[in-house]
């Protein structure tokens, strides 16, 4: 592994494609810019190349069949160099796990190379105006018509979704079924006729999610993933995925990486370091980062957990987003008055890039599970509290 990490540093060193000269996003969930979009493509492209996406899934599909640890060695250089996060998160971190457990031998051959390329994009169709957090009301339908599904159905948040090829999509194909028996799982192509893309713009003004209205849509039947009426079973393992409680992503740095060292780099800049309210409110930080990091490492830990192996990803989930908007947050504070100047105005202190942090750390908060649900979880199954009705 220390070969791999040295290997890693060297190609870093030589390959870091440095700032593109326009302003990026600060995470995946950002992308609706087409520069933006190119140039991230771009570097996922090379990093694959280069053998460090997809370090440890099978050589047969596209990956490169390393041993267990290596991504995570690998994305940890990531993380040091500050590299850009990786396009296809979707795709990467909790579609190619899914169809690498569930899918068929023709689906892992068709589909997971070009997932780990960035030459196919793929977005998550779970959230419904009418179904987020109670998923399992969701109301999209597919009906089977020969060899085909027919889809119809409003699906919101989509993420990517005007950039994807393929689709995870849930959809209800027994409308006489109790709630979570009668809902399908498919690998649904995006291109096709039927499927409309409508961007939504976040309250920071970028782009990212979309709402997308399936109308008359066919796709092919072999679409399904897993057995008619398993789509409860695989979207719960898919969640697991996204909410970082099971392992299996084929790699990218979230991006993020020493935050609390960067907020007292703005105190130091901002001659504010010596106040003692600042420095204790900095070392509260670094207390709770230090925690999370020790828990990242005690996650890892065979058997430590063996009765809630999902307790403490699910608890790293919740404290990590919620940390990273109370940092974000007092940054602004420290910040005062330029607090509210905007990307590009003069004044603006590193071109307003903790507003824009502090704006977005809502959606970490939200995403894949609101920090309330993930409570509720947590003091049902990890802490055995009564069941919410
Ligand atoms: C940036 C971002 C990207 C996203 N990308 C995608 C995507 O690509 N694909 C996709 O399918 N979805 C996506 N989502 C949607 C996301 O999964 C949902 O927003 C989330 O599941 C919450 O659902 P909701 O918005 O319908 O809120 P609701 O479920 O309506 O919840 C509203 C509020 O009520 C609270 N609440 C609800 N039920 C309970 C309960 N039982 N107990 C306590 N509190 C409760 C919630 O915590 C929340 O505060 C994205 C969301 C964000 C913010």
């Amino acid at each position: 592994m220390e070969t791999l990490r040295a290997d890693v540093r060297a190609w870093i060193a030589e390959n870091h494609p440095g700032e593109p000269g326009f302003k990026l996003p600060q995470s995946a969930l950002e992308v609706a810019d087409d520069r933006q979009f190119d140039w991230l493509r771009d570097w996922q492209r090379k990093l694959y190349d280069a053998g460090y996406v997809g370090a440890e899934w099978p050589r047969e599909y596209g990956g490169r069949g390393r041993e267990r640890g290596a991504q995570r060695v690998i994305d940890q250089e990531l993380a040091r160099a500050r590299a850009p996060f990786l396009l296809n998160l979707v795709g990467l971190s909790w579609a190619g796990p899914v169809i690498l457990r569930y899918g068929t031998e023709a689906q892992k051959r068709r589909l997971i190379a070009p997932l780990l390329r960035a030459d196919e994009i793929w977005c998550q169709g779970f959230s419904e105006p009418g179904a987020g957090s109670d998923l399992a009301s969701l109301r999209a339908k597919a009906v089977r018509a020969g060899d085909a599904f027919q889809i119809d159905g409003h699906k919101v948040w989509t993420t990517l979704g005007r950039y994807a090829d393929w689709c995870i999509l849930l959809a209800r194909t027994d409308p006489d079924a109790v709630k979570h028996a009668g809902i399908s799982y498919f690998l649904a192509p995006m291109k096709i006729p039927g499927v409309e893309v409508l961007p939504l713009v976040k309250m920071t003004g970028e782009g990212g999610f979309n709402q997308v209205i399936w109308t008359d849509a066919r796709i092919p039947a072999d679409a399904l993933l897993g057995r008619e009426g398993q789509g409860w079973e695989i979207a719960t393992a898919t969640l697991q995925f996204e909410r970082g409680a099971a392992e299996g992503s084929a790699g990218g740095s979230g991006g993020g990486g020493e935050q609390v060292g960067r907020v007292a780099a703005l105190a130091r800049a901002l001659a504010r370091d010596a106040d003692p309210v600042v420095r204790d409110r900095l070392a509260d930080f670094w207390i709770r980062e230090t925690a999370l990091r020790a828990n990242a490492q005690r996650a890892r830990v065979a058997g430590l957990l063996s009765d809630r192996p999902e307790a403490l990803p699910l608890m790293q989930k919740l404290t990590a987003s919620e940390l990273t908007q109370a940092l974000a947050d007092f940054a602004c504070e420290l910040e005062g008055d330029a607090a509210g100047l905007w990307i590009d105005d003069p004044g603006a202190i590193e071109n307003a890039d903790w507003q824009r942090s502090y704006m977005n750390s809502f959606a970490m908060t939200i995403a894949g599970g609101t920090s309330e649900i993930l409570r509720n979880i947590l003091g049902e199954r990890a802490l055995g509290l009564p069941k919410t009705r």
